[in-house]
């Protein structure tokens, strides 16, 4: 083709949808980059420990599946996902398996909930701090975000009724327990309450919980889904809307996850699943089911365990390393922990300085949905040595004692 033929130049950036142009890289993912240098200790990303793996299980059940399953093993199968899996979720929680989704990973089960119960302008209520990804999942579907208060606790349920009485809100999206990014977990007299007052103000509840398991110290409290069905007394009036994973206590890379949600959300979801993946991969479904019954359980034992471990070392770290001033919370369960340094101390600022001091961490901020938090921090410790603990914490001690003087 001649030059004098060539179609006029297209701008393409100009051409993608409102929706697309709403969309931000993740804060996160930009901040990991200049975290990942090798001698980098890393308490930044939200990694659970490759070495607790059960590879050799995996193994074993992936052979196990391809001989009793044949080519079906590989084979396009149903939107709603694996039924053996389905039914094995649905006894455990006490609901029949047509109130179960299986999703590619709990980041997809975010994004079809918010693709299927978001308008434009709708408002969504979220923690401050809030799971990131929650927000890139439901910004495209671009809601008005409002901030709840919280604290040790959880969600400041005094301060939410008032919330709710004059936002107008449709949905409330929470992490209950082993909060990514604080590592807190609301109470079990909050989580009544919590139930109870969306229930009376029309306000769906998602309840995004991958971290229950995982829990290392404490007493469990009852899931907000388990109260929902004692409030209605029924799986299909049910106001909360259940999320977990196999992320966190199998593996994170067969994208295994679950929604558990009355009919008429069921119902939406299969829809929206079908135009975004038509199912989650049959083979890795089988794999999973494989092992819920035996390893699961033992592999949770595990994980606990070491994060245990992990969480009571850095904190035994950081009250023995850091400077006074500095607070931070104290998990139960999960991945991660929160610092709160002296205001006036820019944690994002802060950054560049503790990575020459070769530690690295998630700085607050981008966790809230309206801003703030800029001095504060997420520290995950699942993924690190008890030699990185004690080294890393000693080099961000001296990182933010540097930064008071
Ligand atoms: N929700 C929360 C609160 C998370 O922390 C994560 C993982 N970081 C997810 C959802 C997504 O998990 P997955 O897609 O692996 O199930």
């Amino acid at each position: 083709m001649s030059a004098s033929s060539a179609p006029p130049s297209l701008d393409l950036t100009e051409r993608l949808s409102r929706r697309a142009r709403t969309m931000n890289a993740s804060a996160i993912r930009e901040i990991l980059k200049i975290t990942q240098q090798p001698d980098v200790i890393s308490f930044a990303g939200g990694l659970p420990a490759p070495e607790l793996f059960p590879l050799e299980e995996v193994r074993q059940a992936s052979l196990a599946v391809l001989d009793r399953f044949g080519p079906a093993a590989l084979q396009y199968s149903t939107t709603e996902g694996h039924l053996p899996l389905r039914e094995w979720i649905a006894a455990q929680a006490g609901i029949p398996a047509a109130n179960v989704q299986i999703v590619t990973g709990s980041q997809q089960g975010l994004d079809l909930l918010g693709k299927v119960l978001i308008d434009e302008g709708d408002v969504v209520l979220v923690e401050a701090p809030t799971y990131l990804g929650a927000l890139q999942s439901f910004q495209p579907y671009l809601p008005r975000y409002e901030q709840l208060p919280t604290d040790e606790g959880g969600i400041d349920v005094d301060a939410l009724e008032g919330v709710l009485q004059r936002s107008g809100a449709k949905l409330l999206y929470a992490v209950p327990n082993f909060q990514n990014p604080t590592g807190r977990t609301l109470s079990a007299e909050r989580r009544r309450r919590l139930v109870e007052l969306t229930a009376q103000y029309g306000v769906l509840l998602i309840e995004d919980d991958p971290y229950g398991q995982l829990r290392f110290t404490g007493m469990p409290a009852p899931s907000l889904y388990q109260l929902g069905l004692e409030l209605h007394g029924d799986v299909n009036r049910n106001h909360v809307i259940y999320s977990s994973s196999f992320s966190k206590t199998l593996v994170p890379g067969l994208r295994d996850a679950w929604v558990q949600a009355a009919a008429p959300v069921i119902a939406k979801l299969i829809q929206a699943k079908q135009g975004a993946d038509l199912h989650t991969p049959t083979f890795n479904q089988m794999i999973i089911a494989e092992l819920v019954h035996d390893v699961l359980p033992r592999q949770i034992e595990r994980v606990r365990e070491a994060y245990g471990q992990r969480a009571r070392l850095m904190l035994e770290r950081i009250r023995a390393d850091f400077p006074q001033g500095v607070e931070y919370t104290t998990p139960e369960g999960g991945m991660f922990l929160w610092l709160t340094v002296p205001d006036g101390l820019d944690t994002q600022a802060l950054l560049p300085r503790a990575v020459e001091r070769k530690v690295a961490y998630v700085p607050g901020s981008p966790f809230y949905a309206l801003g703030g938090g800029e001095n504060t921090m997420r520290l995950s410790y699942s993924n690190a040595t008890p030699a990185q603990i004690t080294q890393g914490i000693r080099a961000l001690g001296d990182t933010l004692r540097e930064a008071l003087n």
